[in-house]
This record gives structure tokens, sequence and C-alpha cells, in this order.
């Protein structure tokens, strides 16, 4: 009948800060049949996702769930359903998704300050206090894990500080979330957004946010209820509406929280795979799922080194789950990661704007995150540079990474 295909796809090791491999678990789950969005048995899984998720984010607030999307689109219903025409925010930019806050922020009309530092670094967190307490801006909105370029900023302290400078402070861990500590409670960060296909090892295609009491009053103070659906109590004059239906977190609230009043349908599927997802995350345990990063970023970087090559984000700030490879002088990035993809079908990424060509990114994130990915990566990169006549130290690499999967008492830092 048809010219096309049953879906076959090639079986890939994805070493990528995103999408990476996704638990066969969790590809179960999606296979789940569906249910109604108001059928008990869902809203139930609904809440069980929620409560799950606060475990996840480390906190007690009430307001943890996701928004169906990718990531992006948690950054934007927070972003667009806090910031009011003409708020000052101050965004620190790191790299490239310090950038993706600035845009998301400046199409929700807010007056811009931003500070930069050169890629490969991060802030002294008393810089960024201090920027705070000279714009007195509305918001903070900073990137908590810099996939562009295997970066972390440290918000222990910006939290506290936010708290009493009376700024409200918006962190997207979409990358870290799952894969390191993000302590939303303890750094006092006011509003804190996740990402599925990274850490989670779920589909992209969600976007796990949380928020406590400040964010939810400056939310409600914004609510407006859609006509349609909408009772007598709650036609009221809204000074500042959220711009956006679909983000608008004072619904999304009222569809998650016991009102349960329509807004989207949600997710169906979705919901399935990120319930999955999250379980296994807290089945493995928070410390441990962290520690395995640590661990096998170990094993990684001890092999890369040993080849003879050089890491770009060899520094204490360094992203646990992402390492920077520097491409050698005179190498085709681009032509050893094709070749890494159609011989070994291995996928490893390449980076952005000014680290364009001259980085290879290597993802250690989630279900990716295994001993027989590591060294495979190693060898067939290995393999694939002595391709590129690049003289590296032939053999080695997967001996330094065993050394390391073989001392066994090693003392993993989380
Ligand atoms: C991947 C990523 C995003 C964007 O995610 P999408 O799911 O592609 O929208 C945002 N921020 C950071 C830090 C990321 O690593």
């Amino acid at each position: 009948m048809s010219m096309f295909h049953e879906i076959n796809t090639p079986l890939r090791t994805i070493m990528t800060p995103g999408p990476v491999e996704v638990d066969p678990r969790v590809l179960r789950a999606m296979s789940t049949p569906i249910l109604g969005q108001f059928d008990p048995a869902f809203t139930q899984l609904m809440n069980e996702t929620m409560e799950m998720l606060r475990d996840v984010f480390q906190t007690k607030n009430q307001w943890a769930f996701p928004i169906d999307g990718t990531s992006r689109s948690g950054l934007e219903a927070v972003l667009c359903s806090v910031i009011k025409q003409g708020d000052k925010v101050l965004i620190p930019i790191y790299g490239r998704f310090g950038h993706l806050l600035t845009e998301i922020a400046e199409r929700n009309g807010a007056e811009i300050h931003i500070i930069e530092c050169e890629w490969g670094e991060v802030f002294e967190q008393e810089v960024i206090i201090e920027e705070m307490k000279r714009v007195q801006p509305d918001v903070l909105a900073i990137v908590h894990g810099e996939t562009s370029t295997g970066c972390m900023q440290p918000l222990d302290q910006i939290g506290p500080a936010c708290r009493e400078l009376d700024v409200l402070c918006i962190v997207d861990a979409v990358a870290t979330i799952g894969g390191t500590d993000v302590k939303v409670d303890e750094w006092q960060l006011d509003a804190v957004i996740g990402g599925t296909q990274k850490c989670l090892s779920v589909p992209s295609g969600m976007a796990p946010i949380t928020y406590n009491d400040r964010v939810e009053q400056v939310v409600a103070a914004r609510k407006k209820v859609e006509r349609g659906i909408s009772t007598e109590a709650d036609q009221k004059d809204v000074l500042n509406p959220i711009r956006s239906n679909y983000f608008d977190l004072s619904q999304l609230q009222d569809y998650w929280g016991p009102r349960r009043l329509n807004h989207h349908t949600e997710a169906t599927s979705m919901l399935y795979a990120l319930r999955e997802g999250v379980r296994i995350v807290l089945q493995e345990g928070l410390e441990e799922r962290f520690a395995r990063h640590r661990f096998h970023e170990k094993a990684l970087i001890e092999g890369v080194k040993a080849m003879g090559l050089e890491l770009f984000n060899d520094v204490p700030w360094k992203l646990p789950m992402v390492t920077c490879v520097k491409i050698p002088d005179g190498v085709d990035g681009e032509s050893v990661r094709m070749m890494l993809l159609h011989q070994f079908g291995i996928e490893i990424a390449s980076s952005f704007g000014p680290l364009h060509g001259k980085i290879w990114r290597i993802g250690t994130m989630g279900y990716s995150c295994r001993k027989e990915n590591i060294l495979f990566v190693l060898a067939a990169l290995e393999a694939v540079l002595l391709r590129h006549q690049v003289k590296v130290q032939a053999g080695n690499a997967l001996q330094a990474a065993l050394n390391v999967y073989e001392s066994k008492n090693i003392v993993v830092k989380s």
C-alpha cells in the first residue's frame, strides 16, 4: 500500500549533551494505553509525578510539575509569567544559554541588564551580587550548567543574596537536574527549570519546573482565567495579565492543582515517560546517581588525557556531565564526528558561537552515562583520530579508563 517502511532507526550510542539514550523502562512506560486527562487513574499519576519531582528538585515547594514542550518551554513559562513590561532583569551570560534567557526576557518586554564573561569561565558569585546591588533588578535569570561550554555556575550564595535584595532568582537547571545537586530550597532559588532529555534520560518534549510562594504571588496577581471556563469569581480586572495562554503558570496551577480546571490536554505518553524517568532517578538515589556521573566522568577524562588530548574545561567549575575536548590543530572536527557516527554509530557534539570548530563536547548524562559507553567512545575516538593522522598515544586511553574502573575504592566527589 505505502512506499514508506515501518520506522527502523539505527542503534546509536549517544554521547552528546542531549538528547541522550532513554532507559528501556521509560520507553516501555511510553507504550502504556492512553487515559483521559481527568480520569482519576490519570490525575493520580499527575500527582505522583509532582510528588517525585519535588524530591528530584530537593524542595518542599507545592508547585513542581512539567510544562509540555521542550526545556525552553519551561524557561518561557516561568519568564513570561513573572516578567511584566519594563521589569528589570539581570542576566549573567557565560555561554549560549545565557543568551537564550536574554532573548526570552527581551521578548517579554524586560529591561535587560547583562554581564558577560568569556566562554569557558564562570562568575565569582560576589561579582553577580555586586551587580545586583547596582542594578536593583526585579529578576535575576541565570544558567546553572552551561552545556555549550561545559561549565557550572555556583549558586549557593546567589540565592540568599537575591532573597536579601528582594530579587526573584530564576535558574536554568536543564542540564544539571538529575545529574548533580540542584538544591532548590537550600540555595534559596525561587524558580528552577529542568529538562527531560539530559540527565533524566526521558525523550525531549517536557520541562519539569518548580517555584515557591514568592513566584506564586507574582503570578497570582496577574491571573486571568479563560473566558470559556471561568466562573464569576474569576472575572476581575487584571492590570498586567500574563501574555501567553499556553505558558500561563496561574492557569497551569489550576490544572495541576485540586481545582483541575481544564487548560491544555496533558501530554499523556510523555507524562508516563517522565513519571518513570523520575522514579528511576529516586530508585537509584540522588547521591548515588550524582556519584555515578562523577565516576564515569573521571574515567572519560583520564582516557582522553592519556590519549594526549587536551580538555577545554579542565577547571574547578567543570560541568560533570559535559567534557569538552579541544580539537587538535589542523583536524577537521566535523569529519571526526561524522566518522564516529558512520563507522561506530556514536554521536558526540560540536559547539556553538565562538567555540564552534574548536571543541568536541562529550556528554555523560543519565542512561548514556555507563561504563560500556565510555570505553566505546574512547576506543572509537582513538581509532578515528589515527585515521585523521593525529598522533595520539595509541592504546593508552582504554588502559587509563580501565584503571579508573578497576580502582574499586575510588573516592567519588559528588
Ligand atoms: C538543552 C538546554 C536547553 C534547551 O533545551 P530544549 O529542550 O532544546 O529546549 C536550555 N538550557 C540548557 C542549559 C540546555 O542545556
